[in-house]
């Protein structure tokens, strides 16, 4: 029976990839002996929702869990989810159910580990901690590496130490699951790599001339692309370990680019259209909260300006009440608000708008029309080209539609790719965002898929979506679940194959 090994590569992203793909001969060679390309991952893409549903097949509105990691956020090292959304409901547990054994190795948030018909192994996120391996003892004498992680926010004179440690990082998960694969028998092995992502997002910038903050050529000029080349050397080591009947998915859980490096004040278009109350009244300039806010946004400009933005992070968490400043609380009235930009998506073109219904009520406003308002609202708001802002706005129930689509905002949305969400009020509607240079890569929507090799199975083009991977591996290892053949991308059956 055919073997399965997944490397998750958290952000992996495939322009990135399909540029540096010179560089990489192990996928390169996978792919030219099956498929490569994106696939559309989940709304939105952020590592935390993907992960789980790329673990389950469910998407958010299903799993329930929405959680994003905001690094500006003091606090987001004490982060956790319930696992018990999704403990027990993997695609390792259903293989494990099925009798196949299974060596599973730092799934994100599957935090501590849970039994397996085989080894799973998995640290704590966003704090340091031990890692933990279940059941006990079933690494046998191999020494566990450090899993989990995601603690480090480097400053710029941290950044070469930092990376050197991602690289050792690196290579000692993928050592400890090629040791497993060696001494353990196994049918599915599924590693993710979490250190692509970190790379991506402090290193961005110096790698894409096209960056505004792109400082020339330069010690780190080549960090990302050498990263890929040290992740094509891990797949490398995994390949050898695997043997000869294996074969390969080389997953993302969203893609990268640059961040934003300008910021839609989205809260200013709701204020000036009247959705949203400015706790201002009267002359600004004889408010202490506008002065304060202008204060801090001159301050946050300058330093960006003057390349001091480590000086910039070190001020934001100074001053407590930055955070309230971004969650729009400290200049607009929250209780009456009509809508207001949600901070879910964070300070990316991904997000939605919160509408009040408690407002909705005491105004006798009917919520489904002020919701399709402002849906044209955002839709027609241009730029002086006459270019509108948001590449598409709707309904959360036209995107998804689980019994948790509540978590989501009342109306989703996604910016051209050059504008964040920011929560300022009394500004433009477009500002620089002035903490670009700390953290220059930022999530893009789609994933990365490398299947090989293939032999004689075919891709089904319409199935290309991250939410069909649960299934895909499933039915790669002859596992029948409810929707398998329906969804699976990889097929053996070529009839199936879409004509050319
Ligand atoms: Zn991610």
């Amino acid at each position: 029976m055919r073997k399965v090994v997944v490397v998750g590569l958290d952000g992996l992203d495939w322009l990135v990839v399909s540029s540096l793909m010179d560089r990489m001969p192990v996928a390169s060679s996978l792919a030219s002996k099956g498929w490569a390309g994106e696939i559309e991952a989940i709304f939105p893409p952020d590592s935390i929702p993907s992960w789980i549903s790329i673990f389950t097949g469910l998407d958010p509105s299903m799993h329930g869990i929405l959680e994003s990691v905001d690094y500006f956020k003091k606090g987001a090292k004490q982060f956790s989810v319930d696992t018990g959304a999704f403990k027990g409901r993997t695609f390792w547990d259903a293989a494990s159910n099925a009798g196949k054994k299974v060596i599973v190795v730092n799934p994100l948030l599957a935090f501590p580990p849970w039994e397996v018909d085989g080894v799973m192994a998995s640290g704590p996120v966003f704090i340091s901690g031990s890692t933990t391996v279940a059941p006990e003892g079933a690494a046998g004498g191999l020494e566990v590496p450090p899993l989990g992680g995601i603690v480090d926010f480097p400053e710029k004179k941290e950044l070469a130490a930092f990376c050197e440690k991602t690289k050792t990082e690196t290579l000692a998960i993928t050592e400890f699951t090629a040791r497993l694969m060696e001494t353990k028998e196994w049918d599915l092995t599924f590693l993710t790599l979490l250190t692509t992502d970190r790379i991506f997002h402090f290193f961005w910038r110096f790698f894409d001339r096209e960056d505004p903050t792109w400082p020339g050529e330069g010690e780190f000029s080549d960090v990302i692309p050498d990263f890929h080349e040290l992740i094509d050397r891990c797949v490398g080591r995994l390949v050898e370990a695997a043997g000869d009947d294996a074969i390969f998915l080389l997953i993302s859980d969203h893609g990268h680019a640059m961040r934003p490096p300008l910021l839609f004040n989205l809260n200013q278009l709701l204020l000036d259209a009247g959705f949203l109350e400015s706790r201002i009244k009267g002359p600004r300039l004889f408010s202490p909260r506008y002065l304060l806010d202008r204060t801090k946004n001159a301050v946050l400009e300058t330093l960006h300006r003057l390349d001091l933005e480590d000086l910039a992070y070190r001020f934001a968490h100074i001053f407590p009440w930055t955070r309230k400043l971004k969650k729009s609380d400290f200049m607009t009235e929250p209780t009456a608000n009509l809508a207001t930009a949600s901070s879910f998506g964070g300070t990316n073109p991904f997000g939605g708008v919160e509408i009040s219904q408690e407002r909705c009520r005491t105004d006798s406003l009917d919520y489904e029309e002020v919701r399709s308002r402002i849906i044209d609202l955002l839709l027609d708001t241009k730029d002086d080209d006459g270019v509108p802002y948001f590449l598409w706005a709707k309904r959360r129930e036209e995107v998804y539609e689980g019994e948790y689509i509540e978590r989501y905002p009342d109306i989703l949305y996604e910016l051209r790719p050059e504008f964040g969400t920011s929560w300022s009020v009394h500004l433009p509607l477009v500002t620089i965002n002035p903490r670009h240079r700390k953290i220059s890569g930022g999530h893009r929507k789609n994933s990365v898929f490398i299947a090989g090799p293939l032999d004689d199975m075919s891709i089904r083009e319409e199935n290309l979506l991250s939410l069909n991977l649960y299934d895909t591996i499933l039915s790669l290892l002859g596992i029948d679940g409810e929707n398998t053949a329906l969804r699976s991308i990889i097929t053996d059956d070529r009839s199936s194959r879409p004509s050319p």
